[in-house]
């Protein structure tokens, strides 16, 4: 019987998750099957339950997406602690009635920047752009990275600040480096080694309030967006420092799914390669 499983969002045309894992399994032999699934915006418990009761073979593990993270949160019976700082769960596990909920969005994103980009997070003054889900998703993976400093800038200030003072006072972490809140204008005169924007603005085109000199020299720009070419990326690249999307992050964090389910961890490079062939 093979193993299924499925991503949950709304929407889900355009997820590139099934393409992805029928790659890693192809790759390491798996025989299991992946689909997407639109579930209603009031109905994403209740997709997961006809999932799980329906099909051929036994329903294994799922990933979410947009807007249910925070719901597969509270559908989880247990978490890992990196999806309890999260908040968030992107990576669900179904054995005998139990429903373990992961978060791999901050493990994809520094697996991306250390192995796929070179640019480890270690000693970095490093500035996240950005206070909602996929920041908060990314934080302790982040600070677990020894950076030199941490700072989050977000458009509502408030938002940041209260994010930074949570992180600050996470229970039971050994981490040295507290995080800063912040709004826009409050980096002036600042530099950073690495800039995440890990805010939605790129969606629609628009330009955040950066001061020039954030961007340190030999600095690494990340954005969380993939697949098309966004204002922070002009402003970083004209500032000179080098950009790259989020499409890698994506494929490490379904990499670190497909681990958790299969415990086989695939090569992401051909895989990565091969979703860049057709943007
Ligand atoms: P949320 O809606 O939770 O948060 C959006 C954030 O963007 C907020 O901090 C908001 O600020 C800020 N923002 C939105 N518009 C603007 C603007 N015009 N100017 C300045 N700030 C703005 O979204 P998520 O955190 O879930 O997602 C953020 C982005 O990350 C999305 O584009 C998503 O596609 C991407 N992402 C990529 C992943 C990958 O694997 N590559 C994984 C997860 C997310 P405010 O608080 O002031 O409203």
């Amino acid at each position: 019987m093979t193993d299924r499983y499925a991503v949950f969002g709304n929407p889900i045309g355009h997820s590139q998750s099934p393409r992805i894992h029928s790659l890693f399994a192809a790759q390491t032999g798996q025989d299991i099957s992946y689909q997407a699934i639109l579930a209603e915006r009031e109905g994403f418990v209740a997709a997961v339950s006809a999932f799980i009761a329906a099909g051929e073979g036994p329903a294994r593990g799922a990933n979410v997406t947009v807007p249910f993270k925070e719901e597969a949160f509270r559908l989880a019976t247990q978490r890992t602690p990196r999806a309890e700082a999260a908040g968030a769960v992107n990576t669900l596990s179904f054995d005998a009635g139990a429903i373990s909920g992961d978060n791999t969005d901050g493990a994809g994103l520094v697996r991306d920047l250390k192995h796929n980009l070179g640019c480890d997070p270690s000693g970095r003054r490093i500035l996240l752009l950005g206070a909602g889900g996929a920041a908060r998703g990314v934080i302790l993976p982040l600070l677990l990275e020894n950076p030199a400093e941490l700072v989050i800038a977000n458009r509502t200030e408030e938002t940041a600040a209260r994010l930074a003072l949570e992180f600050a006072r996470l229970p039971g972490c050994a981490i040295d480096v507290k995080p800063d809140g912040t709004g826009f204008p409050g980096l002036a005169g600042r530099r950073f080694d690495l800039v995440i924007n890990a805010t939605s603005a790129g969606l629609s085109g628009a330009v955040l309030p950066l001061p020039t000199f954030v961007f340190a020299p030999r600095c690494v720009a990340y954005e969380m967006v993939y697949g098309r070419v966004t204002p922070f990326m002009q402003q970083a690249r004209a500032a000179g420092a080098r950009v790259a999307d989020g499409l890698g992050m994506l494929v490490e964090q379904a990499a670190e799914a497909f681990f958790i389910w299969r415990g086989v961890r695939p090569h992401t490079a051909p895989v990565l390669a091969a979703l860049k062939e057709r943007e």
